[in-house]
Order: C-alpha cells, then sequence, then structure tokens
C-alpha cells in the first residue's frame, strides 16, 4: 500500500488533504481513485489507514480511518556526519543510510571535500537532498522523517557533537588495525547507548589534522579493517553494523 509522510498543516480533524507531488504519485503515477486506500505517518510518529474521498486534478482529500499500532523505528538515534560526496554517491548515501535506520545525517564541509557548497546552492541541495530522505523513509517504512541539514564545517561539527554529549566515532581508513581501534570493541562498550553520532570522510579521506582534532574533541578513531574502502562504501557498512550492533529488538520481532 502506498505511504506518505504528512505535515502538521495537512491535517484538519479527521481528513488529510495531498497535493503537490504527492497528490500526483496518487493520482497518476498509481491511479488510485475514490475509495482506494493509503497509509500516511502522521506528524507524531503514528500510522494510519486513509481513505480517498475526493479527488481534483492536483489533489486529493482522504480521511484517516485507522491508527496502526507498530513501530519501525530503531531503538537507537544514530547521526551520520558524512562528507559530502561527487556525483551520485552522495544521494547513494543518504537513501541508504535511511533505509537502515539513520536519525539525521549532516553534510560536511571537510578540507579535501571536492564538491563546495554554500549559501543558496547549499539550501537549494539540501531541499534535494531531504526528499531523497523522504521518499527512502517512505519505501523502507520508517515512522519518522530523517533530516538532512544544511553542510556544515568539519570543526563546527565537532563542536557540535560536543555540545550534543552522544558517543562519537571517526572513521577512519588510516587507524591502525588493532585492538585500541577495533570497531567492534568501541561498540561493545557502548552497550545499551541510545545515541551514537558517526563521521566519514570524503573520498580522500580525513587529513592528520582533522583526525587530530576529532580524537582531541573526544572523537573515538575506528577502522573498518584492513582494506581501504570508498567513502559510500564505508558510510553504508558503518551504518548497517552500528544499528546490528545497538538496536535493541523486541524478542517477539526477531524471527
Ligand atoms: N585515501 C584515503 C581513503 C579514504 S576512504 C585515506 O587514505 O585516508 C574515505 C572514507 O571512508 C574515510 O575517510 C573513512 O571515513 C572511510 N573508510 C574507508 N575505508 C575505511 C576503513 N577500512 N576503516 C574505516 N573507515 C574507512
Amino acid at each position: 500500500m502506498p505511504r506518505l509522510f504528512i505535515e502538521p498543516d495537512q491535517i484538519q480533524e479527521h481528513q488529510v488533504v495531498i497535493g503537490g507531488d504527492d497528490a500526483h504519485y496518487l493520482l497518476h503515477v498509481l491511479r488510485l481513485t475514490v475509495g482506494d486506500n493509503f497509509q500516511i505517518v502522521v506528524p507524531n510518529g503514528n500510522e494510519c489507514t486513509a481513505i480517498i474521498v475526493k479527488t481534483r486534478p492536483q489533489s486529493v482529500l482522504a480521511e484517516i480511518v485507522e491508527k496502526h499500532a507498530r513501530n519501525t523505528e530503531p531503538t537507537v538515534q544514530l547521526t551520520l556526519y558524512q562528507a559530502m560526496l561527487k556525483g551520485k554517491n552522495f544521494p547513494l548515501v543518504i537513501e541508504k543510510a535511511v533505509e537502515l535506520g539513520v536519525a539525521a545525517i549532516v553534510p560536511l564541509r571537510t578540507h579535501r571535500t571536492v564538491i563546495r557548497l554554500s549559501g543558496h546552492r547549499a539550501a537549494q541541495r539540501q531541499r534535494h537532498w531531504q526528499k531523497i530522505a523522504r521518499q527512502a523513509a517512505q519505501q523502507s517504512e520508517r515512522m519518522t522523517l530523517p533530516s538532512v541539514r544544511e553542510p556544515i564545517d568539519f570543526s563546527q561539527a565537532l563542536s557540535e557533537w560536543q555540545s550534543d554529549g552522544s558517543p562519537g566515532i571517526l572513521f577512519s581508513a588510516r587507524a591502525a588495525v588493532d585492538a585500541d581501534c577495533s570497531l567492534r570493541r568501541v561498540l561493545k562498550e557502548l552497550g545499551s547507548s541510545r545515541h551514537l553520532s558517526i563521521f566519514i570522510g570524503p573520498e580522500g579521506g580525513f587529513t592528520a589534522q582533522e583526525a587530530e582534532s576529532a580524537i582531541t574533541a573526544g572523537l573515538q578513531e575506528v577502522n573498518l579493517g584492513p582494506r581501504i574502502m570508498r567513502a559510500e562504501t564505508a558510510a553504508i557498512a558503518a551504518c548497517a553494523i552500528c544499528m546490528y550492533e545497538l538496536e535493541q529488538l523486541d524478542p517477539v520481532d526477531v524471527k
């Protein structure tokens, strides 16, 4: 069944108004009509069934008929601080990270970041990335919409992370492959932590100076083994491993 994230102002009483791309999708791609059902995720994170009561060429009015009791959100809030990547790799990371359950993605400008975005273009790109996150969240049946922020500098990210107080990991291809930098060990030590921030570098990696300032700020430097991955591979692998290790699944949900 199609599934849409709804903004607070789309709901009036028990009805929801769908316009824009979502209306186009329901009416002209899926060809739904009066009496057809679809799912909505409302701002408090509840999932409901809505039934179409009226259609216009560019909008749909639907009645909210049933609230579902389920939650697909992970028990851990994972924030991915990801250096911006060239071409299709950044959208790829956003899509996969959202499917894997991240709560937020913060695009970073680092010393070796190739793409340079600021001002109007950064804001425009952020809206595009947020759209990708929205589609991925709808597709993977998330109950909340992960945010993709506007790009910030690495140094700003470090101070934000420090004030946020969550544990943090800097993934570095140059970190020693030894017990000190073992992801397995670091994640075991985090145990039942509810928040984690992870940092992944650009195509050329973090500079030694960046790694040093990250460690000084309190991030733990870890590696993903002796093979050097492309940044997008490392990001997806890091999200999957952290989620696997930290998410507490209810025993009845484990098949
Ligand atoms: N030539 C670069 C490689 C960068 S790989 C260098 O020598 O550092 C791009 C990013 O992917 C890195 O900044 C890191 O965050 C991540 N990465 C790639 N392979 C990794 C590994 N084996 N362990 C940890 N992080 C890795």
